[in-house]
């Protein structure tokens, strides 16, 4: 059995801001969202440059991952999105301080390599039951995980977005990096928090049942997220695992979304 991935990408800007800074691209085997941040700082250079790091490594990378440590290759492509950060500060301090999340997915075999920074989030919805696969690097997260304040609470608070981990260009990046087991009929979603910070997880859950077509449930959760008030950019790809012939692999070429689609690879 082969396993490969059908999957769909979308990008909006929302209804409260002037540009996006978000970025995200997919490939037959690599799926990607970056929450770039900094309105004034380049928040959508950040975005752009840690998405076009991933799919360099993706078009440099060998058919066969089998004898490949993806998650040494994953590290990897994010520092050196990290050094092409720093040396695009040093020549411009307007682009100090800019700083982006990153979720990405890459196919091996039977498995998903994992990597995440911040609070952009991975969903799996396996037989009708939705998980949240990435812990979002957030003060909130760490006062839930502490027991000082509820689940419901964290939706509210004022500090919600601050982040503990970001990759930005003032040190080395500490992504978590996992390894995901898949199955035919696995859908996931990556997403920016343009998203989350509208759709609950039961709002999640409905609209990743709700179509059989990856790119009618991207549509459909851009518009719920802009009919919720639309307040942050919103990305999502949603990619289902299915079983393929031994040639189609990579046969789906490369997608882009966001600030990436946009060249925004500098300022
Ligand atoms: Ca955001």
């Amino acid at each position: 059995m082969v396993l490969g991935l059908r999957s769909a990408i979308g990008s909006d800007v929302g209804r409260r801001r002037t540009s996006n800074q978000d970025s995200g691209a997919t490939t037959g085997r690599l799926l990607v969202v970056a929450d770039g941040m900094g309105g004034h700082a380049h928040g959508e250079v950040a975005s752009a440059v840690t998405v076009s790091a991933l799919t360099e490594l993706d078009a440099r990378l060998p058919r066969d991952l089998t004898d490949v440590d993806l998650a040494e290759e994953m590290s990897n492509a994010l520092v050196a999105a990290t050094d092409n950060l720093e040396q695009q500060a040093l020549a411009d301090p307007e682009m100090r301080g800019m700083g982006t999340t990153v979720v990405s997915l890459l196919l091996t075999g039977e498995h998903l390599a994992l990597a995440h920074i911040g609070d952009s989030r991975i969903y799996r919805l396996r037989s009708g039951t939705l998980e949240q696969l990435t812990h979002d690097h957030t003060m909130v997260q760490q006062l839930v995980d502490e027991g000082q304040i509820t689940a419901e609470e964290a939706l509210v608070h004022p500090r919600r977005s601050v982040l503990m981990r970001a990759l930005s260009t003032d040190h080395e990046p500490e992504p978590d990096l996992d390894r995901i087991p898949i199955e035919p009929g696995d859908r996931f979603l990556l997403c920016s928090d343009g998203v989350t910070a509208v759709l609950g997880d039961d709002a999640l859950h409905a609209a990743l049942g709700s179509e059989d077509d990856p790119s009618a449930v991207v549509s459909r959760l851009i518009e719920l997220s802009n009919e919720g008030g639309g307040p942050d950019n919103i990305t999502a790809v949603v990619a289902d695992v299915v079983e393929i012939g031994d040639d189609e692999s990579q046969t789906q070429h490369l997608r882009v979304a966001g600030a990436v689609a946009e060249g925004a690879t500098s300022s």
